[in-house]
């Protein structure tokens, strides 16, 4: 496995793998990986000649008050990790590197933005689709990959590549799960031991609310409210939003009958936690989006 440090590398090296007619599967993180960026790297693996995976924790995509910080880093072990599963190359830049001057351009996004993890984080989609931009013209891959666990990142990609005509693939895969059901995170270690207790609860909270659905429910009023009260009555955290919109679109919708995301943030000290369950009409799980 290479490791590169620098943009200009990193994009010499992806020219050269489109003269030579290679397929190149992207996995961007943040890095301190867990088994849902590996089954990424797995699936880029499947699917592509070469992989290449980046760790950047992007400065551009948190708010003054949140966790660039405190956001956990181990590069030695992500660089173990990433040999164990095959990826090709890991581009590790600086953030000197991606950003060496204040940009002039900002990327307005329109849509998708105004609900969700977009309405308390302003500005963190801009920071997303921003990096994302940069990282796609500098890999140039052929597929980029993405989890489902941020739901809303997806569709806000998804846009991003159409509306902008990225010659790259978009492959998402399902949320990878702790035992418990707590969808695996970076973030998790910063949970105090109470919290990771209670954690599993906005999965549990979120699954029930689905099966309101497939019992028959259709008013996404009562299926929020369910899910609502299931996480406060079992968890310490300060619920942040729970909502059920239109999926891609993220539309308030009147009632259950297309594809829905039925998703929760909540504030535990330790971290803010997400997760979501996409579903159609009946409240069968989305397999492929
Ligand atoms: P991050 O390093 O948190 O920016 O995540 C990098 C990629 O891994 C993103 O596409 C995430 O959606 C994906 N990812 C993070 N956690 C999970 C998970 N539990 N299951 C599946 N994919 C995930």
């Amino acid at each position: 496995m290479k490791i590169i440090r620098t943009v200009s590398e990193m994009q010499n090296l992806a020219f050269s793998f489109i003269l030579e007619n290679k397929t190149v599967g992207f996995v961007p993180t943040m890095g301190f990986f867990h088994e849902g960026h590996v089954a990424l790297m797995k699936q880029a693996k499947k699917e592509n000649d070469i992989v290449i995976t980046s760790i950047f924790v992007n400065p551009l995509q948190f708010g003054p008050s949140e966790d660039y910080e405190q956001y956990p880093r181990d590069e030695e072990q992500d660089i173990m990790n990433a040999k164990d599963v095959g990826v090709d190359i890991l581009f590790i830049p600086q953030t000197q590197d991606m950003y060496p001057n204040k940009m002039v351009i900002s990327m307005d996004i329109k849509d998708r933005v105004n609900v969700l993890c977009g309405k308390t984080r302003p500005g963190h989609f801009q920071g997303v689709v921003t990096v994302l931009s940069k990282l796609f013209l500098i890999v140039q891959p052929t597929r980029t990959y993405f989890g489902r666990k941020d739901a809303q990142q997806v569709a806000v990609v998804d846009a991003l590549i159409k509306d902008l005509n990225f010659p790259v693939e978009l492959v998402t895969l399902p949320t990878i799960r702790e035992k418990d059901g707590l969808a695996k995170s970076s973030r998790n270690v910063n949970l105090r031991e109470d919290e990771r207790v209670d954690a599993p609860w906005i999965y549990k909270a979120l699954e029930y609310g689905r099966q309101v659905v497939v019992d028959g429910e259709k008013n996404p009023a009562i299926v929020v409210k369910e899910v609502l009260d299931t996480i406060d009555n079992h968890t310490n955290g300060k619920i942040d939003y729970v909502e059920l919109l239109s999926y891609p679109e993220l539309k308030p919708v009147s009632t259950v009958d297309q594809q829905v995301i039925l998703a929760a943030a909540v504030f535990f000290e330790g971290a803010r936690l997400i997760d979501n369950l996409l579903f159609d009409r009946s409240g069968e799980i989305v397999k492929h989006i």
